[in-house]
């Protein structure tokens, strides 16, 4: 779900505009101070340097240097670099400033500027500096001691069509990886700069093809479109490449005629429609004006004018991208194709990869310090990070904190105060390191931050949200108001992606408040403070196994209960409540120790010492489950919605949501997933282990009834989808059900069949295995089928390749004859693709009694010869509903279930468990 807001290239503090980004913002404004005269003295300094960079003058940067500095070589070195001929103007801006710590106070500082340079031409670039200056007594002038360029974009170009050519094209071809335009006719013009073509707007009658190699792609493409490739005739197309890519994209005939001006205005529109969304640059106060970038070589972009429904489709290739090829609509935000190229493929060697993969460090710890007043949703926090790097070497760190809290400063662990500036549009700070680091360098940062974060409580996460606004009203209206910070939140700094880390989190809310998080409470909790707003009430939480990330929860809760669950590590179980749960609290304390009671049996092991439980008011039932914590949604009685329908509604199964949540502490909790492909191990696993609880706890019958709701429901939805697509499962459709339909039953009824294909000790050896060879890790598919071939000895290459990465249900018929002697020759056939599935066949007496066997098919055709101890009516397969299967009605065999449960888009959208 991040993919929007990825950006391949970031030039400190400047986003640049990635294909994949829809929107930015300016950076927030500077708070408004009264200058002093520190402020004067630099704002001449930067004043002078302008003057030189406009003048392309090197001396003109060395005469602002103090004569004091030591250090003329480098002032030399950075003089001449840059400085440059045909400047026309120059912008400076500070961006952040600190006292140089063995200088007299009010006398040195080092400064974060961001540089922007325009040349004649259409020319331009944006720099960031790191200076150091120094007032010089004698006059009282401000002047550079040390200079250094951190980063820059040169290439920043004014883009324009040119308006004097225009050409007729002939046979015009665009080709990009599983992507072709075609025009027979049209007319063309280019924008070109001193390096080449790098943008063209082609208008005419012509076609787009987009066909996927991927199968699993082929499927989100017929959901858009209703076929597995797309043939949409287009009216235009707007192109951006890399001047040496032009004629690996572009061939045909494009003559030069003369210019018709109704047409220019039709590309011109076009063109200025288009170039501000891709290779741009935010450049905020340092420029009004809209420069782009020439594409990195090998990138390459389209915005296509379908004619019809579909609109503009954007078509990029972007390196910087894990998954290089994507297709998006824009204009409703949905990704319908994201995938590897075939060349990617071939040098990664593998579909699957890892978000660690190109992470610059690793977090190993985290000290979270934060007073949260709820009621106005505002935090005021000092987080210390320790981490090591990864990367051979570097100059800046990226660290994740939500766009709208300022940060008031940044410090390391010997290094004193750092320089720190924020990607605008984007919840990113950059940290300027005054020297490189190399990998293995362990450092501590602290940074302190504050501001107005709004909370994630009566927020989704899931994809579509069909009743938004009605909920937020039920929401509104009937539940106790309570602040969610979790995941998404970036309420405290934080590796770019998630990264197992240990912490302590002291956290401070209003008197009369509750403040449930990650951790475990300190003895003591909370402890009663006193401020200029009243009393407070300070909580501190030890996280002293890794968790993925930290949550809080500040609400008003009443402690309802607690219980030790006993094992080879015990957890304490406490529950807090909503004062209208406190009720339920108690009952919640005793199955919460039940369900954690067989997960543990099942593991061996507990990943966290506590659990605290907070039961919500909400209008729907769903759940949120950080490590140490699961915030469980009590349903208010008099809701308006209805989720009975829903995928994950269980008749008779009323804790089912409590078992899924607390699950999560094992499995997307202790065990992580390294991409948004392999969610699975996070939802199917919590929704298998919800199914292992409701083996030990409630009858045969109603398990079966379970069983049947995930079977039924996963294969009425199976053509949404296969499992790896992860969070894009119902993308699309904004259907969240498809989400849970597949992502949550389908992977845990695989999980059961792999169960059976490989028997139970086999099972739950390689279970015990994978959760103890993953804790407090990220993993992938590959992972899961390597622990249970290890504990089964089984390939099981084809059995996860077709669950996990195709559509592919199997579809049965069985027949079959009575012989003579006591038994009965069944044949089996699977009619659709040939998968690897264990299935219950039955022998159905004439008695009406049965005979359960457990069948593996992995061939077209299965012969069995099975026992009959009696006259045979018929066989009968899944009579069980352990198989993910459609049986055939045939004319033979009598069956008893098939056919895919209907349903209803009418109903409303449950809230996501997570
Ligand atoms: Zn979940």
């Amino acid at each position: 779900m991040a993919r929007w807001s990825s950006c391949a290239l970031v030039v400190l503090g400047l986003a640049v505009v990635s294909g994949a980004s829809v929107s930015a913002q300016a950076a927030p404004a500077q708070p408004a101070a009264a200058p002093t005269s520190v402020d004067t003295g630099l704002a001449a300094l930067y004043a002078r340097l302008e003057q030189a960079l406009v003048a392309g003058e090197p001396s003109q940067i060395l005469a602002s240097t103090s004569a004091a500095a030591t250090n003329g070589d480098r002032l030399s070195a950075f003089a001449q670099s840059q400085a440059f001929a045909r400047a026309v103007r120059a912008v400076i801006r500070e961006r952040d400033r600190a006292p140089l710590e063995e200088a007299a106070e009010g006398t040195a500082y080092r400064m974060l500027l961001e540089v922007f340079v325009e040349y004649e031409g259409g020319r331009a670039a944006a720099r960031t500096w790191s200076i150091d200056a120094t007032r010089t007594p004698a006059d009282g002038v401000w002047r550079l001691s040390d200079a250094e360029a951190l980063s820059s974009a040169d290439g920043l170009n004014r883009l324009a069509l040119n308006p004097n050519r225009q050409f007729r094209v002939r046979d015009l071809a665009v080709r990009a990886e599983d992507l072709q335009l075609t025009f027979p006719s049209g007319v063309a013009y280019v924008a070109s700069t001193q390096d080449g073509e790098t943008a063209m707007v082609v208008i005419g009658d012509g076609a787009m093809q987009f066909t996927p190699t991927p199968a699993m792609e082929r499927t989100q493409l017929r959901i858009f479109s209703g076929e597995t490739e797309l043939r949409v005739p287009i009216g235009a197309a707007f192109l951006r490449y890399h001047p040496v890519d032009r004629d690996d994209h572009i061939s045909g005939t494009l003559t030069e005629e003369p210019v018709s001006a109704s047409n220019l205005r039709k590309a011109q529109a076009i063109f200025d429609e288009e170039i501000g969304k891709s290779f741009g640059i935010e450049l905020a106060d340092l420029s009004r004006e809209r420069w782009s970038l020439i594409p990195p070589v090998g990138d390459f972009l389209t915005e296509v004018r379908t004619k019809g429904r579909f609109g503009t489709l954007t078509y990029v290739r972007s390196g910087g991208e894990a998954e290089d090829i994507s297709l998006f609509q824009r204009a409703r935000r949905r990704n319908v194709a994201v995938y590897t190229s075939a060349q990617r493929l071939k040098t990664r060697g593998s579909r699957e990869f890892s978000e660690d993969d190109e992470a610059d460090y690793d977090v190993s710890h985290y000290s979270i310090g934060a007073t949260i007043d709820p009621d106005r949703q505002q935090i005021e926090g000092r987080t210390e990070m320790r981490l090591t790097v990864r990367a051979t070497a570097v100059g800046t760190l990226t660290i994740k904190l939500a766009e709208s809290l300022n940060v008031y400063g940044v410090a390391a662990e010997g290094m004193g105060r750092l320089l720190a500036l924020r990607v605008r549009g984007q919840n990113s700070v950059l940290v300027n390191l005054p020297r490189t680091i190399v990998r293995g360098t362990t450092i501590s940062l602290t940074i302190t931050y504050g501001g107005r974060l709004p909370g994630a409580s009566a927020d989704r996460e899931a994809v579509a949200v069909l009743q938004d606004v009605a909920y937020q009203e039920e929401f509104a209206h009937s539940a106790e108001p309570r602040l969610l910070y979790s995941n998404r939140s970036y309420w405290y700094p934080q590796a770019p992606v998630t990264d197992y880390a240990t912490g302590v989190l002291r956290l401070t809310v209003p008197d009369k408040r509750a403040c449930v998080a990650s951790g475990t409470p300190a003895s003591g909790n909370p402890v009663r403070v006193s401020s200029t707003r009243g009393p407070l009430l300070r909580y501190v939480f030890l996280v002293n196994q890794p968790a993925r990330y930290f949550s809080t929860v500040i609400s008003r809760l009443d402690q309802a209960g607690d219980a030790e669950v006993k094992g080879s590590s015990p957890v304490t179980v406490a529950v807090q409540a909503n004062p209208r749960q406190r009720g339920n609290g108690r009952r919640k304390v005793a199955e919460a120790a039940a369900i954690l009671d067989v997960y543990g049996d099942v593991l061996g092991d507990f990943p966290y010492p506590s659990l605290t439980l907070a039961l919500v008011d909400d209008p729907l039932p769903g759940g949120h489950s950080p490590a140490y914590f699961a915030l469980v949604n009590q349903p208010l009685p008099a809701t308006k919605f209805t989720w009975a329908n829903d995928p994950v509604a269980f008749d008779g199964y009323p804790q089912f949501f409590l078992a899924h949540e607390i699950a999560h502490q094992f499995w997307g909790g202790a065990v992580g997933w390294e991409s948004y492909h392999e969610q699975w191990i996070s939802e199917g696993f919590a929704q298998y282990f919800a199914l292992l609880y409701a083996e030990r706890s409630l009858d045969a019958d109603r398990v079966t009834d379970i069983r049947r709701k995930l079977r039924t429901t996963a294969t009425s939805y199976a053509d949404q989808g296969p499992i790896w697509l992860g969070y894009r499962l119902g993308h699309l459709q904004e259907d969240g059900r498809v989400f849970r339909a597949l992502l949550y039953n389908k992977s845990a009824l695989v999980l059961h069949m792999l169960r059976r294909w490989v028997g139970d000790d086999g099972f739950f050896r390689g279970l015990r295995a994978l959760y103890a060879q993953s804790r407090y890790t990220k993993i992938g598919t590959r992972h899961v089928q390597r622990a249970f071939e290890t504990e089964s000895g089984l390939d099981l290459t084809r059995f996860f390749e077709g669950w996990i990465r195709t559509a592919d249900t199997p579809r049965l018929r069985a027949s079959f004859e009575a012989s003579s002697g006591g038994s009965v020759s069944v044949r089996i056939d699977q009619l659709g693709p040939v998968m690897d599935v264990p299935v219950t066949v039955s022998v159905i007496y004439a008695s009406g009694a049965a005979d359960d066997h457990l069948v593996k098919l992995s061939q077209g055709s299965t012969f069995v010869q099975l026992p009959a101890s009696g006259p045979v009516r018929g066989v009968e397969l899944n009579r069980d509903e352990q198989a993910l299967i459609v049986v055939e009605r045939g004319p033979a065999p009598r069956t008893r279930n098939g056919d895919p449960m209907s349903s209803s888009k009418s109903v409303p959208q449950l809230k996501r468990s997570n």
